[in-house]
């Protein structure tokens, strides 16, 4: 099998009213799938995280180097597109368009050999995934304690046992609409909270310290991901977990985020991070470092069914009985057009639980008439 041709899909979507969270508005969502034809008829779809004009470009430049290679080889062409572009993108977005390769690849790999990629993986642990709702987003005019307060009731609503609540808009607010939504959701469903990198290490103490009382399971992205010495300030300064990693790239990243203990619960994006080739290494990392790895996930169907794939082999986080205690899927509540329609089928959660697709290689098809739609070229 050879491949024959790579294509990019950027894809835009107007939202009907602007989000925030602590890095600011945006009123649409866009998405940058990737798709690699192979001369068996075999189709691969990816999916890269990033700014997807950026991305795209990556992707068509990388192109070349894999048309007439294996797409089964993804080990081979992932060490082949790193060695190459080594000297220029060892982070950021040449790693997110690698990321959208790699993922296309195995798709085409499950498909070639009729099994789910999380087979390929080394086989599932679980069939199905508790998810976490990330939401609890900031929108505008209208008091957030009221419309936070709402929708955090509406998630325990739908069966969902853990949400997410967008922090970063100062420490005093942040206090405030922490406890509004401990008690909106009541005392037995998790609670984590998400500061997108707004802190510095002297606030995000600061609020840790303050909302500790409400029994947060994790504290997301406290401090900017360069700031390493900051991370470990905060994890050592509060009870609250502290999870990252979303902004952070490839095994060799994720090494320095490991030994310097920066983190208690990993969140590798395998959009971005280097795809499920390099996000199996960084899972097995992890666990030698002791540390959870439940994956940053803000994308299409794609995204999700790739995150769905490796969430069925991670090991758990306990493996005391009766109920181990498993690694999360990140189910982004927010309004993104792009999200279900790109896929024929949508992967939707039943009380707060998501099957991990059962098909071959991502097992999940595309809607070629959504892209058409959403096309922003
Ligand atoms: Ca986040």
């Amino acid at each position: 099998m050879k491949i024959t041709n790579v294509r990019t899909h950027v894809l835009q979507a107007a939202l009907s009213e602007p989000l925030a969270s602590a890095r600011g508005w945006y009123d649409t969502r866009t998405a940058m799938l990737v798709e690699i034809e192979t001369d068996q008829g075999v189709v691969g779809w990816g999916e890269c995280y990033g700014p997807a004009g950026i991305t795209a470009a990556v992707v068509e430049s990388v192109a070349p180097w894999l048309i007439g290679g294996d797409p089964l080889r993804t080990e081979y062409l992932w060490q082949m597109i790193y060695a190459r572009l080594r000297d220029h993108g060892q982070k950021g977005v040449v790693i997110e368009g690698l990321s959208g390769i790699d993922i296309a690849l195995w798709d085409i790999k499950g498909k070639h050999f009729g099994v789910p990629v999380h087979q390929l993986l080394g086989g599932a642990l679980r069939t199905h995934i508790v998810a976490y709702a990330t939401g609890l987003q900031r929108r505008q005019a209208e008091d957030p304690t009221r419309y936070l307060a709402e929708e955090a009731a509406g998630y325990v609503a739908e069966g969902f046992s853990a949400v997410k609540l967008k922090v970063g808009f100062g420490v005093e607010e942040d206090v405030v609409a922490t406890r509004v939504v401990r008690e909106a959701i009541g005392p037995t469903v998790s609670l984590m909270v998400d500061a997108n990198h707004t802190f510095d290490s002297v606030a995000a103490i600061r609020l840790g310290r303050m909302i500790e009382k409400y029994d947060i399971s994790w504290f997301e992205e406290p401090v900017p991901p360069e700031d390493l010495a900051g991370y470990c300030a905060v994890k050592a300064a509060i009870s609250i977990p502290i999870a990252g990693g979303e902004c952070e790239f490839t095994r060799f990243g994720f090494r320095n985020l490991f030994v310097s203990r920066a983190l208690d619960i990993a969140q590798p994006d395998i959009c971005a991070a280097g795809g499920l080739s390099e996000c199996k290494k960084i899972a097995d990392m992890a666990e030698v470092f002791g540390v959870r790895y439940t994956p940053h996930v803000w994308g299409t169907g794609i995204a999700i069914a790739a995150s769905l794939h490796l969430l069925a082999v991670l090991p758990p986080h306990t493996r005391s009985s009766p109920v181990p205690v498993a690694p999360l899927l990140e189910f982004d509540r927010t309004e993104n057009p792009l999200r279900q329609a790109i896929v024929t089928e949508p992967i939707e959660h039943t009380r707060g639980i998501v099957p991990v697709p059962k098909g071959p290689g991502l097992g999940i098809e595309i809607d070629r008439k959504a892209l058409a739609r959403f096309s922003r070229r």
